[in-house]
């Protein structure tokens, strides 16, 4: 026997002794990681093409059972346990797997229904028939023989709706899933994957179920498998997002529209009163004037430093959205999104365009939402809103006003609200965000952009609130993915390395 080899056996003797565990010293290398990234990316898309081609749109209750059916085999299969929690419509799914020794339990989220499609709008045949496809020389999409992702370039793109938002991601994870178990991969932590069905609609019921099954969804972390990557496309965490409400406001004028000729100077315009409501609420620099609106959000050197890390390009920006300037409400994009907004999304009074005619309209109204952030309670931010318009003198109501409430006031509104879920946000320096940090830092040679908070809105607030634990976003999709709009797409590129991410993710002892 030669000293080498008695040496190696001495080695292994002592390893067992102070019982290393062999697997955490085979380090997950950048290289071995882009190896299995590569080989489980061209292994899974059959599956990812399979998962695509179940519609998923939530109206659908018969469409989102083929949905779980299909789930509950994916991760039976790849033997987690799954357990249907039920609601008033359709269930959310929990899968769970366990470790021998865990250190911890994470809940990891997966969104799997989708917008609603308009068929018409896309250029394939149809939006749950997944069409790969290569930008020509021209600029345009073309369509290619499926049999062609074998040789798959990092910019070709699979179109089909949710490949991006957010069916791409849970392919992506069970890929992992598939990458770590065939190479002996053992994460140190117990999983318990929560499936929503319902995601595009708001998560309506999640909440209570949340509330109603506390225990089993107890956990210590929770990381979420959804939304874009930040705009350079580089790894990317994002510590948070903002909540979100939503107002419809009604003002009225005559019981019936009336001929504008005879009644103009007379009837009062509900247009113009909705309009003089809404334009008294913003100042000229797009900031929200109702007293209190920004109260308790500061933004401190600390964070404004962490804000600035983020590698933005606001002439970009301000190019790519043609916008000549920007609101005030933050001296940058990212610092704008750290405060709730007011936003108007929709208006309507009368007839427009061809359909234009001369009258004084009956009642005008708006569609409001507000983004919320930690610091504002979504009460009181509504409240406010409500507050400011009967100091305008209106008497504001619930329901569309009788005759004699028009009659007995001058000024009359109907407010209603919703508020969706409130915001989350987790400080970079906790557990879950080192974890990630490091996984993602081992995966790619570098840091990760790290957002503090993102400006749109996931039910994950339920989560961090019932079950009282961080949370934190890894996106993985290209930005541009035509997200809720026609022609949803993902970058091939974009899903190996989101794959690749997961599997670091998995490999990354806490
Ligand atoms: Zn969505």
């Amino acid at each position: 026997m030669s000293f080498n080899r008695v040496f190696r056996i001495v080695v292994a003797l002592l390893v067992l002794l102070v019982g290393v565990n062999i697997t955490n010293a085979q380090k997950l290398t950048e290289e071995k990681l882009d190896a299995m990234a590569a080989k489980y990316a061209l292994q899974s898309f059959p599956m990812l093409k399979d998962l695509l081609s179940i519609p998923n749109d939530a109206i659908y209750p018969e469409d989102i059972e083929k949905n779980i059916k299909w789930c509950e085999k994916a991760f039976g299969d790849r033997d987690f346990t799954t357990t249907r929690i039920e609601t008033s419509t359709v269930p959310l799914l929990l899968a769970e797997r366990k470790v021998k020794k865990p250190k911890k339990t994470v809940l990891i989220y997966l969104q799997i229904d989708g917008q609603p499609v308009d068929t018409s709008r896309w250029f394939q045949k149809d939006p749950y028939i997944p069409a790969l496809k290569m930008k020509t020389v021209e600029g345009e999409w073309k369509e290619m023989d499926w049999s062609k992702i074998e040789n798959y370039d990092d910019d070709w793109r699979v179109f089909a709706r949710s490949t991006s938002d957010a069916k791409g991601p849970a392919a992506m994870f069970l890929a992992a899933i598939d990458a770590i178990d065939d190479n002996k991969i053992s994460p140190n932590f117990d999983m318990k994957v929560i499936m929503d069905f319902e995601e595009e609609l708001g998560s309506p019921r999640l909440p209570q179920a949340v509330i109603d099954n506390k225990e089993l969804l107890k956990s210590d972390m929770l990381v979420i498998f959804d939304g874009p990557m930040h705009i350079t496309n580089k790894p990317t965490l994002v510590f948070g997002a903002r909540g979100i409400a939503t107002i419809q406001l009604t003002t009225y004028g005559p019981i019936a529209p009336q001929h504008s000729g005879h009644y103009g100077n007379y009837a009062p315009n509900p247009a113009f009163r909705l309009s003089q409501i809404l334009a008294s609420m913003k100042d000229d620099d797009g900031r929200v004037t109702i007293p209190g609106y920004y109260d308790g959000i500061t933004i401190d050197a600390q964070t404004e430093k962490i804000l600035r890390a983020v590698p933005d390009d606001e002439k970009e920006i301000q190019d790519r959205l043609q916008i000549g300037s920007t609101d005030k409400v933050g001296r940058f994009y990212q610092e704008s999104i750290q405060y709730p907004s007011l936003n108007i999304r929709g208006m309507q009074s009368g007839w427009i365009n061809e359909k234009a005619r001369t009258i004084v309209p009956d009642w005008a109204r708006a569609e409001l939402d507000l983004r919320l952030v930690l610091e504002s309670d979504p009460e009181r931010l509504v409240s406010l809103v409500k507050k400011h318009i009967e100091g305008l003198g209106y008497y504001v109501t619930k329901d569309t006003p009788t005759k004699e409430e028009r009659m007995s006031h001058e000024k009359v509104a109907s407010f209603t609200y919703e508020i969706s879920y409130q915001s989350f946000r987790t400080d970079y320096n906790t557990e879950i965000g080192i974890w990630l940090k490091e996984a993602l830092k081992n995966a790619y040679g570098a840091d990760p952009i790290m957002e503090r908070m993102a400006g749109g809105s996931i039910p994950i607030s339920p989560f961090v609130t019932t079950l009282d634990i961080p949370a934190v976003s890894v996106p993985t999709v290209n930005r541009d993915n035509n997200q809720h709009s026609p022609n949803e797409n993902i970058r091939l590129g974009n899903y190996r390395d989101g794959i690749k991410t997961m599997i670091a993710i998995l490999g990354q002892k806490l």
